[in-house]
């Protein structure tokens, strides 16, 4: 496929998304996490074509806690933590839990960024909350009021923007790559504050999901396991 050679000029490192999840799980058996003493959450875009990175994960672990808002952001707070690590299998004295969290962008065959084909649609766009940020980005108008009938998208606009230098509008990717950074940024200042780390150990495995022509695709990034308290970098 035209889409390979794509992938590895702009990332150098990819998996089929079937395949980054299998190879993590099986990382992750060898440090002592399997679908029996553990529970998976996923952090993904609502966008239904992201919803593939669900099904696998769920073949492997089970059915997973939902952590997912739009571009992924992570917006569930010390609520939605506290209930996912409470419904944590109990095994040898020990919990322990999976976050896969992930930011996505569609690249075509002509390594337009942002546009993919969907069922009875000939051109579509993902991720389109972040087009829509950026599409105000390059207006140079954005509406950072919290609109209660639009919270998820102004909450990602308000936190997006905190990163972003006055007056910058990144491209889709770069804008992509930020979100990966929040997400997980988010994410780990509520493990910090929820997580009894002498209870529990846990996995943070993260990438960028990217939807080709074709299929889904998994550029990996940052992952670790935190076991006994001690944070270990995992390469994928
Ligand atoms: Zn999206």
């Amino acid at each position: 496929m035209i889409i390979k050679p794509i992938l590895e000029k702009l990332f150098g490192n990819y998996y089929k998304e079937y395949d980054f999840i299998k190879k993590s799980y099986d990382i992750l058996k060898d440090f002592g996490f399997n679908e029996d003493n553990s529970i998976a959450s996923v952090c993904i875009c609502r966008d239904e074509i992201s919803q593939t990175v669900r099904s696998h994960v769920k073949r492997m672990w089970g059915e997973a806690f939902n952590f997912s808002s739009l571009a992924g952001l992570f917006t569930a707070g010390k609520t939605g933590m506290r209930a996912f690590i409470s419904h944590a299998p109990q095994v040898d004295g020990r919990e322990r839990y999976v976050f896969y969290a992930f930011s996505h962008i569609a690249i075509d065959e002509n390594e337009n960024m942002g546009v993919c084909k969907r069922k009875g649609l000939e051109k579509s766009h993902a991720c389109g909350a972040l087009c829509l940020f950026q599409g105000e980005l390059l207006n140079g108008k954005i509406n950072i009021r919290l609109d209660e009938e639009d919270i998820e998208e102004s909450i990602l606009k308000r936190r997006l923007l905190r990163e972003l230098k006055y007056g910058e509008v990144p491209d889709l990717l770069s804008l992509t790559k930020l979100t990966l950074k929040v997400i997980i940024e988010d994410l780990e200042n509520i493990i910090e504050k929820v997580v009894d780390k002498n209870k529990a150990d846990y996995a943070l495995i993260s990438g960028i999901q990217i939807h080709g022509p074709q299929e889904n695709y998994i550029i990996p990034d940052e992952s670790y396991v935190v076991i006994t308290g001690e944070k270990k970098k995992i390469s994928i």
